[in-house]
């Protein structure tokens, strides 16, 4: 029996947990390019940097997420540490933002205070397409301003990311009231269920009970059909909400910004209040499914973390739907910049003194690859052929009785032997003739067969 269970154990590590995935090497082109151009967005746009950790307290979320809700009811990881404490891996950032907000008094800084994240959330959902347990996020936050210009220049930021990465977007866009013209909604939309309670699929039926405004975000064919008909939060908005939704509108008009209404886009959390938005790939009937990222105004939710009163407005984005449209729409993602030499090798007292070389090189500011465990010069020359390096030292054994080197045009093939004190003028004058193409070129992954004459 023990055995048994060695041998699972074994075979088991083999494997990921279930609805993580890892980040191989050839993807990491895709999450350099997404990343430049956050921090580039955020540069443009005055954001500050913020971390916070990936464990909180189970009860941030439940509070500002709100029970009853697909996360809080079922996706969250939750735990119990060894002191006691109900934890959680964060199932998103907002509610963590505002926590470090209050509790490092950022609300005596100059309002608003701008901050944007990056980093992994955690959603124990069923795995599919789009839909992992563990999946990154980023997103823009604007907290301490109540004014809908705010609302309209988050959406543009968002419209830019995609927009500047080649992809094409619709925002879909609706207003929630505030909580009291939220309330009376919420009555009018259970009135309309409730004869139609036997139609609707088992979870929207608890819904009813619990919220009725979450049957309008379920996927079910038949509960969508039924929503078609409801009656739609825009007709219960107060004057100050429907003023601040039709500025927000005003705003992305002035943008030349398309954008749909769309009662629908009530998002799944608790929090929200007056804006929401979802970003979905253009022209995607199922939009919602695949929606890219979704953000909105959060009024509320300082004070319902314990904080002072503080208007605030953000949306996230999800970085694997990113990549994914990016792949389908085969955008060029350019990758890791090529080393500019690549230096071989011959024996031993070579092998030491190319060892050194390298180091004046790296310091020189040179980008430089190599194989110092490998032997020969032929296969050396091939790995800088399929790296598309365009020079080559070459340090051999006669080289290193002469004080010279060897410096290959790996285009031509054609060799000359540099005095070893030239180098780096040498160097410099080649690779200046380079053309480098911006500095951003792909790598081959082409293993090339041509013959390497020396
Ligand atoms: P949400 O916080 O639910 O509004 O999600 C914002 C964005 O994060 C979504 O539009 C997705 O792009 C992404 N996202 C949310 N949940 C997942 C998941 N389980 N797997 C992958 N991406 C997700």
């Amino acid at each position: 029996m023990q055995k048994k269970v060695e041998i699972k154990a074994k075979f088991d590590l083999h494997h990921i947990v279930r609805g993580m995935k890892d980040i191989l090497p050839q993807e990491t082109r895709y999450w350099e390019l997404i990343r430049r151009k956050v921090f580039e967005l955020a540069r443009d746009y005055s954001f500050q940097y913020i971390e916070t950790p990936i464990v909180e307290q189970q009860n941030l979320f439940v509070r500002s997420i709100g029970e009853g809700t697909d996360i809080v009811e079922k996706e969250m990881f939750t735990f119990t540490d060894q002191g006691g404490e109900a934890l959680v891996l964060r199932p998103e950032a907002t509610a963590s933002i505002v926590r470090a907000f209050n509790e490092h008094g950022m609300i005596n800084q100059p309002q608003p205070v701008k901050l944007f994240y990056y980093g992994s959330m955690f959603r124990r959902e069923r795995p599919q397409a789009g839909r992992q347990r563990e999946f990154h996020q980023f997103g823009f936050e604007t907290l301490g301003d109540s004014q809908a210009i705010t609302d309209a220049q988050l959406i543009l930021l968002a419209y830019n990311f995609f927009k500047e990465l080649g992809l094409a977007i619709d925002i879909q866009i609706n207003s929630l009231g505030n909580s009291q013209s939220r309330e009376r909604y919420k009555k009018e939309l259970a009135e309309y269920y409730k004869p139609k309670r036997n139609q609707l699929c088992d979870d929207c039926k608890k819904r009813l009970l619990k919220n009725p405004l979450r049957v309008l975000d379920c996927k079910n064919p038949n509960c969508v059909e039924l929503s078609l008909d409801a009656p739609q939060i825009i007709d219960y908005l107060d004057e100050e909400d429907n003023k601040h939704f039709t500025q927000v509108l005003e705003y992305l008009d002035e943008l030349e910004l398309p954008y749909n209404l769309n009662p629908r886009i009530i998002r799944g959390l608790d929090y929200y209040s007056r804006t929401t938005f979802e970003i979905w790939p253009s022209g995607k009937s199922e939009g919602r499914q695949n929606a890219l990222g979704g953000g909105g105004r959060y009024d509320g939710l300082s004070e319902l973390l314990g904080g002072r009163p503080t208007p605030a407005c953000g949306f996230a984005v999800g970085i694997e739907r990113t990549i994914s449209l990016l792949k389908e729409k085969e955008i060029f993602v350019p990758g890791l910049e090529t080393p500019q030499v690549y230096l071989a090798q011959l024996g031993d007292v070579s092998r030491k003194k190319a060892l050194k070389l390298y180091e004046n090189l790296r310091r020189e500011g040179f980008t430089v690859a190599e194989s110092f465990a490998k032997d020969g010069i032929k296969p050396q020359l091939e790995i800088a052929n399929r790296l598309n390096i365009k020079i080559a030292l070459i340090l051999g054994q006669k080289e290193n009785i002469d004080g010279t080197i060897l410096m290959r045009d790996m285009e031509s093939g054609t060799q000359e032997v540099i005095n070893y004190e030239k180098i780096i003028p040498e160097l410099r004058k080649r690779l200046s003739k380079v053309n480098q193409n911006n500095g951003v070129k792909i790598i081959r992954t082409d293993i090339s067969n041509e013959e390497i004459k020396l």
